[in-house]
């Protein structure tokens, strides 16, 4: 059973106050790209997990993995022995911002639901999916969405346009959890710009014009991204230079997502941009895209 999942971009992500557990309430809307992981699953004697494809050496194969995590989650919840085979081709960045763990967690659950023959509901799904990781109800879910909570609370957004993507890919990962730390450092020690809220992004997306989301993209984690990796400056610098429509930071970074007017500029601003020599290698992707689904059964 193989399942595709999406990579997601924050078109915007603003950041309450720590709270007494550690967490911090989010608003932000998700927006899924054709970035992708594929997640085959094959029944197998015990559970063992494979990783290729981009920056597989960085990706546990252990139970640490979150396609194992999802596997175990799965077999618990239903009383299925967790006798699988876990193939995860990655297309997503590791440590990237782009929810790539998410995916494969979100993939492994749909591609189990399926062989195993359960026919749990998405929202079922999506519940065992909140407790691996906060995004992995998005990844389920893709398209376009209002995430609330932890970010594990979605309302789907619907919007009039389709939007071409160039991303920027970093040579080395940031932890979100390090990210996060350095934003509550950066607020106590002083006022920092916040992204206001949504609603700009969400009056952008119902007109549909890339012009208008261009300029809404916001994310609050972009300045303590910044600060432990000044290299994404020059990033942002050289997407705004080359005529990119806007630019943001995703999620906890160092992924960089810049919005082209179309294909054809998406293209031509992915050639210039790597031309520039600032970023590790660059993708062109667009959204939205539905969330994890089948594409094939052996
Ligand atoms: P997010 O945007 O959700 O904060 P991210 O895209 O920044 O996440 P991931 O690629 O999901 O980061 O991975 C973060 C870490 O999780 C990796 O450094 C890796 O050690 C671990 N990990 C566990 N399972 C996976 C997986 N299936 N794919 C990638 N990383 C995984």
């Amino acid at each position: 059973m193989t399942v595709r999942a999406p990579a997601k971009v924050n078109l915007h992500l603003s950041v309450g106050p720590l709270r007494a557990d550690g967490f911090h309430d989010l608003t932000t809307v998700f927006h899924a790209i054709s970035l992708c992981d594929e997640v085959t699953v094959t029944r197998a004697p015990g559970l063992t997990i494979r990783v290729q494809g981009e920056s597989a050496a960085e990706v546990p194969t252990d139970h640490s993995n979150l396609a194992a995590r999802a596997v175990l989650a799965l077999a618990d919840r239903t009383g299925v022995d967790p006798d699988v085979e876990v193939l995860v081709h990655k297309g997503i960045p590791v440590a990237g911002g782009c929810a790539g763990g998410s995916a494969d967690a979100a993939a492994t659950l749909v591609a189990c639901d399926a062989l195993w023959g359960l026919g749990l509901g998405r929202d079922e799904l999506a519940e065992i999916g909140a407790e691996l990781g906060s995004d992995v109800p998005f990844s389920l879910h893709g398209g376009t969405a209002l995430g609330t909570g932890r970010g594990e609370r979605l309302t789907p957004v619907l919007g009039a346009g389709q939007y071409a993507w160039v991303l920027a890919l970093a040579d080395v990962g940031l932890s979100t959890p390090d990210v996060y730390r350095e934003l509550d450092r950066q607020r106590e020690s002083g006022p920092v710009a916040v992204a206001s809220d949504p609603s700009e992004v969400l009056a952008a997306l119902r007109l549909g014009t890339p012009e208008a989301l261009g300029r809404a993209l916001s994310n609050d984690l972009q300045p303590a991204a910044m600060a432990m990796k000044p290299a994404l400056r020059k990033v942002l610098d050289s997407g705004d230079e080359l005529g990119a429509l806007g630019g943001v930071v995703s999620g906890s970074g160092p992924t960089v997502a810049f919005l082209a007017r179309d294909d054809g500029h998406a293209t031509a601003l992915a050639a210039a941009l790597s031309g520039h020599g600032v970023c590790r290698t660059v993708r062109v992707a667009d959204g939205p895209v539905p969330g994890a689904r089948v594409i094939r059964t052996l």
